[in-house]
């Protein structure tokens, strides 16, 4: 079991993609230029609901999305991509009352940090979420082109540094990411072409059943009690 837990999960090919806008809020941004706050104005309110609930059953997750912007300055995923992309992911989440609410945004140039645009995940993945990783919210990095067919990694839960990575093409693909999201929740590949958790990504691939919600909600309480908001994670 714990050595499964150390090898980075990956999936290859095909998807699609669809869907709305999600939500978020943002805090202790001073110290760093490159976190965006959102905007106090009016039209901007919706940006500062969550998915914390009166539901004591929920678990609202805190998100920080980290894009990586290309030598031009075009950034992998935009801002308002990255809500579209929860929103689509709570839809698909929300069978396990599993939700994910966006609390920082970061789009940077990775060479100014000293990190690739277009890494090898196998060599970089690592270095990638230990530069971002924190301990209270779960990490999604959109990164450039990779150089084989691997399209995503998320780390199980066990061994950090944690943290999704996804490539340009299958950033904004909710059940690509949410995939994902879903071995961060402990869960493995399933063959089911109408399962979320099938290696392999299509149009259909969107179910989750209940024992798989129980043992994603079952070790959010285990190991990301920190990620966790609202009532439900007082449970
Ligand atoms: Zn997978």
């Amino acid at each position: 079991m714990r050595s499964l837990a150390l090898i980075p999960l990956f999936l290859f090919l095909i998807l699609s993609g669809c869907g709305p806008g999600a939500n978020g809020l943002s805090s202790s941004t001073q110290d760093d230029p490159q976190v965006r706050t959102p905007n106090p104005n009016p039209s901007a309110q919706t940006y500062f609901s969550s998915c914390e609930s009166n539901d004591p059953e929920v678990h609202c997750i805190g998100l920080k999305v980290v894009s990586f912007e290309n030598q031009s300055g075009n950034p992998v995923l935009k801002e308002s991509e990255t809500l579209k992309l929860i929103a689509e992911m709570n839809e698909v989440w929300k069978t396990c009352k599993v939700a994910f609410q966006l609390e920082k945004f970061q789009s940077l140039q990775p060479e100014s940090v000293g990190l690739p645009y277009s890494p090898d995940w196998k060599r970089d993945s690592d270095s990638i979420r230990a530069h971002f990783d924190e301990d209270n919210r779960f990490l999604i990095v959109a990164v450039g082109p990779w150089t084989n067919s691997t399209i995503a990694v998320a780390q199980m839960p066990g061994n950090g540094p944690y943290g999704v990575l996804v490539s340009e093409k299958y950033a904004k693909n909710p059940y690509t990411v949410g995939h994902e999201l879903g071995h961060y929740q402990g869960l493995y590949h399933l063959r089911n072409k109408k399962n979320l958790m099938n290696s392999y990504i299509g149009p259909l691939t969107s179910g989750l059943g209940s024992a798989q919600c129980a043992i994603a909600r079952r070790t959010n309480l285990r190991y990301w009690q920190k990620m966790l908001r609202g009532r439900g994670a007082l449970l």
